[in-house]
């Protein structure tokens, strides 16, 4: 069998990448490890007829044309939904995008007024070149509200200390968040004129799109469609190897099955979503020392999703509630049936 692309991964990467092709009539073949879902971590899980998005995905881009990618594949199930969450540390909720009266008057006014000094001293006296994500989000907040809204959900998201990480990514993650910008937003909402939204801060958006069924959906319209054109969407297709032919310009994809017996296709191309430390290693004519120690020595993190059905239908409004309390594991807490109705049954 030979395609002109073989892609890796059945994921939003390997899916875009797939319908995108088969749009211009490039033959595809999608290998995905799952048996059962594709959307990779934007995959939609069932069970007794209730639907678990994995991560808790907000379907929101600055760029109007990956927007508009979304509603050509899934043109009648998108929803848009107002965003309601909530920080809770200290025994309290905080509603996020903070209120500033409200947060004042939770945190009390000796800690709020501490905080207020603090933002003071870090706008007198600024890390002059913040090298990491604590001295950049001190410099915009001050230490204390670093403290108390940023560290510990950090720390406990990416599994490293805010010391470890560094400032370029606290600057392009949280670009154009300060204190003014949060006390801006809490007493004039971020609109976007014109649908112009290159300026919209995402952490403070209040609404988005999101799936009738989950972030799933999108992307099981997105293998249909793909497969409406022609391409090949394999499943339980697990790839442990890519060999390049040099004279004959083919590569030769090898996988192995459900049943663990080892397959290969040839392609003109690969795409690959699959994890780099992962790919590397089954690369061949094999890569330089450098890429494969760069690639052996790249982290991933990994992440545990609890799914509870509540007998108790109104428990809370909030779609998702960041558990700041430095003494739990737990980061955040997701209320599907706020994100759509329909992943329940029976709201
Ligand atoms: C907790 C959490 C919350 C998130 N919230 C949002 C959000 O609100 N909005 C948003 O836009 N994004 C969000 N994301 C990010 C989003 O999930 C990812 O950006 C997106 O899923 C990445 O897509 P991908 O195709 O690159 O990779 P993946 O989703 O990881 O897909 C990769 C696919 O490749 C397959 N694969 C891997 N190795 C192989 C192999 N050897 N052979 C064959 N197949 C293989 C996997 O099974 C998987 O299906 C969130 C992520 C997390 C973890």
């Amino acid at each position: 069998m030979k395609s002109t692309v073989a892609i890796i991964g059945a994921g939003p990467a390997g899916l875009t990448a797939a319908y995108l092709l088969s749009k211009n009539k490039v033959d595809v073949t999608v290998l995905e490890a799952d048996p059962v879902y594709v959307g990779g971590i934007s995959r939609t899980s069932t069970y007794k007829g209730f639907h678990f998005d994995i991560g808790g995905h907000r379907f929101f881009s600055k760029s109007k044309a990956v927007e508009d990618l979304w509603t050509e594949i899934l043109p009648n199930d998108m929803l848009q939904r107002p965003r309601s969450s909530k920080i809770y540390y200290d025994g309290k909720f905080f509603t996020y995008p903070l209120k500033p009266f409200e947060a004042l008057i939770k945190l009390g006014i000796v800690r709020s007024t501490i905080c207020v000094l603090s933002w003071l001293k870090a706008r007198l006296f600024p890390v002059r070149h913040p090298r990491n994500f604590e001295e950049w989000v001190s410099n915009q907040f001050g230490k204390r509200l670093f403290n108390i809204f940023f560290k510990s959900y950090t720390e406990k998201v990416w599994g490293m200390s805010c010391k470890e990480i560094s400032a370029d990514w606290a600057a392009q993650r949280i670009r154009g968040l300060s204190l003014g910008s949060a006390i801006k937003n809490a007493l004039l909402p971020q609109r976007s004129p014109n649908g112009d939204r290159t300026n919209v801060i995402k952490t403070l958006i209040n609404s988005f799109r999101y799936p009738r069924k989950g972030p799933g959906m999108m992307w099981e319209a997105c293998a249909e469609k793909v497969k409406a054109m022609g391409g090949k969407v394999e499943m339980a297709a697990r790839v442990n190897g890519c060999a390049y032919d040099e004279a004959r310009s083919t590569w030769t994809v090898q996988f192995k099955d459900r049943d663990g017996n080892q397959h290969s296709i040839e392609a003109e191309h690969v795409i690959s979503s699959a994890p780099m430390r992962e790919l590397v290693c089954g690369i061949r004519p094999e890569v330089s020392e450098r890429t494969r120690r760069a690639a052996e020595s790249l982290k991933y993190r990994d992440f545990l999703t609890v799914m509870l059905i509540l007998k108790e239908r109104n428990k809370f409004a909030d779609n998702w509630i960041y558990i700041h309390d430095p003494r739990v594991k737990v980061g955040r807490v997701q209320n599907f049936k706020s994100w759509s109705p329909e992943m329940v049954p029976d709201p």
